[in-house]
């Protein structure tokens, strides 16, 4: 734990018990404050109090006696509507601040030179996370990873000179974090998403900036618009800048082609890594990631050799793209995370001859948008309420089989991949969907599959 001893002596109001709040309040306390913690669902309110924390109704208390409120990042600060805790605090000049703010003071006051890695970026957040604290358990440092991914910011090891903290942001976070200003600040992409909670994608995008704005270095995707104006902002500023694209690059930074990424420093330019053969990696969004990572890497000054060694070891998350085992030359990938059409567009991109398991609760737009990659597709498994659906988008171009069950369309789908001769066939579960029909989630129903896959007779599971 990282106890916040900067709030020492003062009184905070927290809200929002679940996810990271409990663990907020609690390094709070540790620290010396004093913490008033509430939450509109009354049985996150016992648990906080079995938790030895004091609770008690905001509505009821005293404004002016507190320092400062803590929100947790799921509660609205201005989008749909700013939460009634908002209001209360604004109104009685309180500042508004989440944990990770809490950790910057902190880290400020106590080891100023921590090295601190913060990552954001509408998609690839948790893959470049793991991949950065990876590569750098790797090559030896002492590594705390967690923020939106794993573990609560102030559960982690507190900040120290020789310790590297690798954090993931949501926007909502970020929000929450005005006095951010990580040793390396990293911003994969920018794509339309959680409008609802950010108004407009300017707004969106400008909450996205503010990771980069202030850090010692600076690494930007530059492959989208926003992320585009982004960068060209940090560089006229003259702030330390590395750029990633697909693209030879405008500035320095690094580029990717196919699964060879480069360097480019100044005029000269130098292949860093190949991905080919890291199954973990596939793709171009794991090509993205993978430079991203380097240029992480690189910035804190570890040598081209560790960071392959990372690379190379990378075990990859749960259900993203994860290679879970092998039979013959048949290979299960669980990708149970691609929740939506865009998620499952990577995928597909990512792999030739694809027997595909899909379906659940259908999303707006179905599988429309990756008719493109049809020809990719030996035969589609269909599961779950989106299979009369996916059947009519399917048509005469895919051969598809409607299977009810993910257990029926492992079993078909494995077979006929073994028995199709091709070089490399894949069985996917991409399902395109929500799980919400079949499964709590998408975690249940990959784990689902791979209890199904290590039931085939000769399989041999990876991890
Ligand atoms: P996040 O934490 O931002 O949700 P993840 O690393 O968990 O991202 O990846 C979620 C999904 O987003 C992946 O399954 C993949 O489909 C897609 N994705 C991953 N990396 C990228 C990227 N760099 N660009 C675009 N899409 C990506």
């Amino acid at each position: 734990m990282t106890p916040v001893t900067c709030m020492a002596g003062r009184k905070l109001a927290l809200f929002g018990l679940g996810g990271s709040g409990i663990a907020t309040a609690l390094a709070l306390k540790a620290g010396g404050a004093d913490v008033l913690a509430f939450d509109d669902n009354p049985k996150s309110i016992e648990k906080a109090q079995a938790a030895g924390l004091t609770t008690a109704d905001l509505r009821d208390a005293d404004w002016s006696s507190f320092s400062a409120l803590v929100l947790a990042p799921g509660v609205p600060l201005t989008h749909p509507a700013p939460h009634w805790t908002v209001g209360l605090a604004q109104a009685a000049g309180v500042e508004i601040i989440g944990d990770v703010e809490l950790f910057c003071r902190e880290r400020s006051a106590t080891a100023p030179d921590a090295p601190f890695v913060a990552i954001t970026g509408t998609n690839g957040k948790s893959t470049t996370t793991a991949l950065v604290a990876h590569i750098l358990r790797k090559a030896g440092f002492d590594v705390q990873m967690g923020g939106n991914i794993g573990t609560a910011i102030l559960s982690l090891e507190p900040p120290a000179r020789d310790r590297i903290h690798v954090v993931e942001m949501s926007s909502f976070q970020i929000d929450l974090t005005p006095s951010l200003a990580p040793t390396v600040g990293l911003l994969l992409n920018i794509t339309p998403d959680h409008l609802d909670r950010h108004g407009t994608i300017e707004n969106y995008a400008a909450i996205k900036e503010r990771l980069v704005a202030a850090a010692g270095t600076a690494a930007v995707g530059i492959d989208d618009a926003p992320s585009r104006a982004i960068a060209e902002r940090l560089a006229a500023a003259g702030r330390n800048l590395l750029v990633l694209s697909e693209d030879m690059l405008p500035r320095d930074g690094y580029h990717f082609e196919g699964t060879r990424i480069f360097a480019t420093l100044g005029t000269s330019t130098r292949k860093v890594a190949d991905l080919k053969g890291i199954g973990s990696l596939r793709g171009a969004h794991n090509a993205q990631n993978a430079a991203a990572a380097i240029a992480v890497a690189e910035a804190l000054g570890l040598e081209a050799e560790e960071i392959e060694a990372g690379l190379r070891t990378f075990p990859g998350l749960q259900h993203r793209m994860e290679e879970i085992g092998q039979l013959g030359d048949v290979i299960f990938v669980n990708d149970s995370k691609a929740t939506n059409a865009d998620s499952t567009e990577k995928a597909l991109l990512s792999f030739e001859r694809i027997f595909w398991i899909l379906g659940g609760k259908e999303k707006a737009g179905g599988i429309e948008p990756l008719r493109a990659l049809f020809t990719k597709i030996d035969k589609a498994y269909l599961i779950g309420e989106a299979t009369d659906a996916f059947a009519a988008t399917l048509g005469d171009e895919v051969p598809f089989m409607r299977c009810g069950t993910l257990d029926n369309a492992v079993s078909a789908a494995a077979e006929d991949a073994r028995a199709s001769g091709a070089e490399e066939p894949v069985v996917l579960l991409s399902p395109a969907c929500a799980s919400y029909d079949q499964y709590p989630n998408f975690e249940v129903r990959g784990d689902h599959f791979r209890q199904l896959v290590r039931a085939l007779p000769g399989v041999q599971m990876r991890g």
